[in-house]
């Protein structure tokens, strides 16, 4: 039944709106409660560097018992951990963590900027300052973030080459059954002289990436990779490979190296992969 009705908004195209709306009047609420269970928390400690609020605390996420297994025997950095949402504004660590690196290690002031999967939080700062489209092979699902976002496969962009100076996918790729081509695509609509920051769940810990780019089974899914609609889990140093294969520079920031974020809550052990066009 839950299915059918799915199938029917899916087919008169209200079904990701609808989800959205959602999405943000649940979220709006949790908002309102953690803003509220927190306060106590309020004072020194770390500061969103999205909202400036302080706090001696972030809220928690960890993973469900079902994910369990695949995240923490793999030892994954997937964005779980003791401080992950800001009690405020809702922020997530892996956006923070982007905020930081575009505020201290780059600039996004007059770019044109390709986000994709727009992050409520990274595309309010990014596109008060730069040129920004965004985009989505489900835009429905992001309309209450961008109501221009655009539908777009990441395996076969429709923008023409050298078309941006920044690309940014926070947590995309895992999600592509042929990431290579979107890889090589986001290549292409860089301009040479760009970056790409392209930050996706990874482990240090195995040798090669885990994956069946074409499975279709949520359940096993989630038992495999930790969530319903992952593909993979990438081995670190086998995605570098395959971004050096589709033609970027890859320059990984390691987390000693990001020290200096840690106030802003950011997840420990989080590098952030930075991809340039030379
Ligand atoms: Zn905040």
């Amino acid at each position: 039944m839950k299915e059918l009705l799915k199938n029917i908004l899916k087919g008169i195209g209200v079904y990701h709106p609808l989800q959205s709306f959602y999405r943000g009047s649940i979220g709006a609420a949790i908002n309102t409660y953690y803003r509220f269970s927190y306060a106590k928390y309020k004072g020194r400690g770390y500061e969103c560097n999205f909202c400036h609020a302080r706090y001696g605390r972030f809220v928690p996420h960890y993973p469900e018992k079902a994910i369990e297994n695949a995240i923490n025997k793999n030892d994954v950095i997937a964005g779980f951990g003791k401080n992950v949402f800001c009690p405020s504004c809702m922020s997530k660590n892996r956006e923070r963590l982007v905020l930081a690196v575009l505020q201290n290690k780059l600039s996004v002031d007059e770019k044109r900027i390709l986000h994709f999967s727009p992050e409520k939080h990274l595309y309010q700062y990014i596109s008060t300052r730069a040129s920004v489209a965004t985009v989505d092979i489900m835009p429905g699902f992001y309309q209450s973030i961008d109501k221009n976002i655009l539908q777009e496969d990441a395996t076969n962009l429709g923008f023409a080459s050298e078309s941006f100076d920044m690309i940014i996918a926070n947590h995309i790729m895992e999600h592509i059954p042929e990431d290579t081509k979107a890889m090589c695509e986001m290549q292409r609509v860089l301009k040479t002289g760009g970056v790409a920051i392209l930050q996706v769940p990874y482990s240090e810990k195995l040798n090669k990436t885990i994956e069946e780019p074409f499975i279709n089974n949520p359940d096993r899914q989630e038992e495999l990779y930790g969530q319903r609609d992952h593909v993979r889990i990438y081995a670190l140093k086998d995605y570098v490979a395959r971004l050096e294969g589709s033609g970027f520079t890859v320059n990984v920031l390691r987390s000693d190296t990001l020290k200096e974020f840690l106030k802003h809550a950011i997840q420990e052990r989080e590098c952030v992969v930075l991809c340039y066009k030379k």
